[in-house]
C-alpha cells in the first residue's frame, strides 16, 4: 500500500488530490465458530488495509480506479447501476446501503490501493467496505455511528457479494485500536476492549495456501449439530437458547440423546467460549503464556473434535509447537487459510524459515508469511 501511488495515478486521472482515508484488515486471536452459538470472538485490526483517496466530483457518477488491479470502472448510483468488477461492486454496495439508510451520496473521483492479501483469512474485503462508509460518511457529513457504518459493511457483503458473513470483520475494522483486541458479545453486540502489547513477542501468520473449497457444506453441517444438541438440552433446560447458554454438565446430561458426531462439536463450541474467555483475563494480566495455551487448546479443539483443521494446518501447528511458539491455531473457518501464532522475538527467524523449508518440502507449494501488528481503526489521513 502505498500513498504516492494513489496519489499519482488519482491525479493523473482526474487531475488535482483529494482526501485520504485507511481502514485495516483483521486478525481473530481466539474463538472460532462461536459467534452462530451467540459466543464471543476476540478480533483486532492490523496494521494492513486499505487507502483510498477520494474527491467529489460534481457528477451522479461514480469514477474509480482499483490501483493493484490496474483497472477502472464508472458506474451510477442507482440500484441497477451495479459495476461488473468485484472490487467495484464492494464500493457500490456501500453506495446503496447507505442511501438505503437514507444517506445522500453524490458523485466522487476515488483510487485506492491495500496491502491485505486477497482471500487470506485477514478480510481485505472488509477493510475496503470498512474504507467507504467511514470516507462517504465523513464526506458527506451523514452523521452515521461507527457500528452502523460496520453494518454497512456486512450489508455489502450479503445484499451485492452474496457472502453471508457475521459482523466481525466489519465490526474489528471500523472499531480497531492500536495494543488492544476487540472481545465482541456475537449475540448482544456488547464489546470491550482487551489489551494486548506481546512485549518480546511477534504475531505472524503462515497461510497454507489452501482454499476452502469444504468449508460451506461442512460449515452448515456444523450449525446443524449445535442445533441439534440445543434443542436435546432444551428438554431439561428450556433457557437454554444457543450453545453459548449451556455448560460441560449440561451437555453431559444429553449425552446418550445426541449422535457421538454432534456431542463432539458442542463439546468443542462450550470449550472453546469459556477458553476465549480465559485468554481474556491472561490478556488483562498479560499472561501470555496462557494465552498461547489457550490457542493451541483451540487448534487441538478445531482438529479434533470439530474436525475443520486438514493436513496442512496440522503440519504447521506442529512445526510452531516444535519451534517454541507458544500459541498457534488455525484462524478462520478451517479447512485452510492461515494459521496465526504467537511466536517468541528470538525464535522468529528459526519458526518462519523452519515453518516455510518443511512445508515446501512435503507439500511442495510455499507457504506465505504475513506479520501483522494491532492497529488502529477506520481513520480519516
Ligand atoms: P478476504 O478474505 O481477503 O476478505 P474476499 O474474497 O472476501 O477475501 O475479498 C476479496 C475481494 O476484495 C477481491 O476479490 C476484490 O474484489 C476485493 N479486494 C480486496 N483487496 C483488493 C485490492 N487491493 N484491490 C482491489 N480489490 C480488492
Ligand atoms: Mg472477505
Amino acid at each position: 500500500m502505498n500513498k504516492k501511488l494513489v496519489t499519482d495515478k488519482f491525479v493523473e486521472l482526474f487531475g488535482e488530490t483529494g482526501d485520504f482515508y485507511f481502514s485495516p484488515g483483521r486478525v481473530n486471536l481466539i474463538g472460532e465458530h462461536t459467534d452462530y452459538n451467540g459466543g464471543f470472538v476476540l478480533p483486532g485490526a492490523i496494521d494492513k488495509g486499505m487507502l483510498a483517496c477520494i474527491k467529489i466530483n460534481g457528477t451522479d457518477k461514480v469514477r474509480a480506479f482499483a490501483v493493484d488491479l490496474n483497472e477502472y470502472a464508472e458506474f451510477g448510483m442507482q440500484e441497477d447501476d451495479a459495476p461488473e468488477q468485484s472490487w467495484a461492486r464492494y464500493i457500490f454496495g456501500v453506495i446503496r446501503e447507505i442511501m438505503k439508510r437514507g444517506g445522500q451520496v453524490k458523485g466522487f473521483d476515488t483510487a485506492f490501493s491495500g496491502d491485505v492479501p486477497l482471500g487470506a483469512g485477514l478480510s481485505s474485503s472488509a477493510a475496503l467496505e470498512s474504507t467507504y462508509a467511514f470516507a462517504l460518511n465523513d464526506i458527506f457529513k451523514l452523521g452515521i455511528d461507527k457500528f452502523d457504518l460496520a453494518k454497512i459493511g456486512q450489508a455489502t457483503e450479503h445484499n451485492y457479494i452474496g457472502v453471508k458473513c457475521g459482523i466481525m470483520d466489519q465490526f474489528a475494522s471500523v472499531f480497531g485500536k492500536e495494543g488492544h483486541l476487540i472481545r465482541l458479545d456475537c449475540r448482544s453486540l456488547e464489546y470491550e476492549y482487551v489489551p494486548f502489547n506481546p512485549k518480546g513477542y511477534k504475531v505472524v501468520l503462515v497461510d497454507s495456501v489452501v482454499k476452502h473449497e469444504l468449508a460451506s457444506s461442512a460449515y452448515n453441517k456444523r450449525r446443524e449439530s449445535c442445533e441439534a444438541v440445543v434443542k436435546a438440552i432444551q428438554k431439561r433446560h428450556p433457557e437454554v437458547e444457543l450453545l453459548r447458554d449451556a455448560d460441560m454438565a449440561m451437555l453431559a446430561e444429553v449425552k446418550g440423546e445426541v449422535t457421538a458426531e454432534d456431542y463432539m462439536r458442542a463439546e468443542y463450541v462450550i470449550e472453546e467460549i469459556q477458553r476465549l474467555l480465559d485468554a481474556c483475563e491472561a490478556l488483562k494480566k498479560g499472561d501470555y503464556k496462557i494465552v498461547g495455551e489457550k490457542m493451541y487448546g483451540t487448534h487441538e479443539g478445531m482438529s479434533k473434535l470439530y474436525e475443520v483443521s486438514c493436513e496442512e494446518l496440522d503440519f504447521l501447528n506442529d512445526i510452531a509447537k516444535k519451534c517454541g511458539v507458544i500459541g498457534s491455531r488455525v484462524m478462520g473457518g478451517g479447512f485452510g487459510g492461515c494459521t496465526i501464532n504467537l511466536v517468541p522475538e528470538d525464535k522468529y527467524d528459526t519458526f518462519v524459515d523452519t515453518a516455510v523449508k518443511e512445508f515446501t518440502h512435503k507439500f511442495g507449494k510455499e507457504p506465505k508469511v504475513y506479520p501483522v501488528k494491532i492497529g488502529d481503526g477506520s481513520r480519516k489521513l
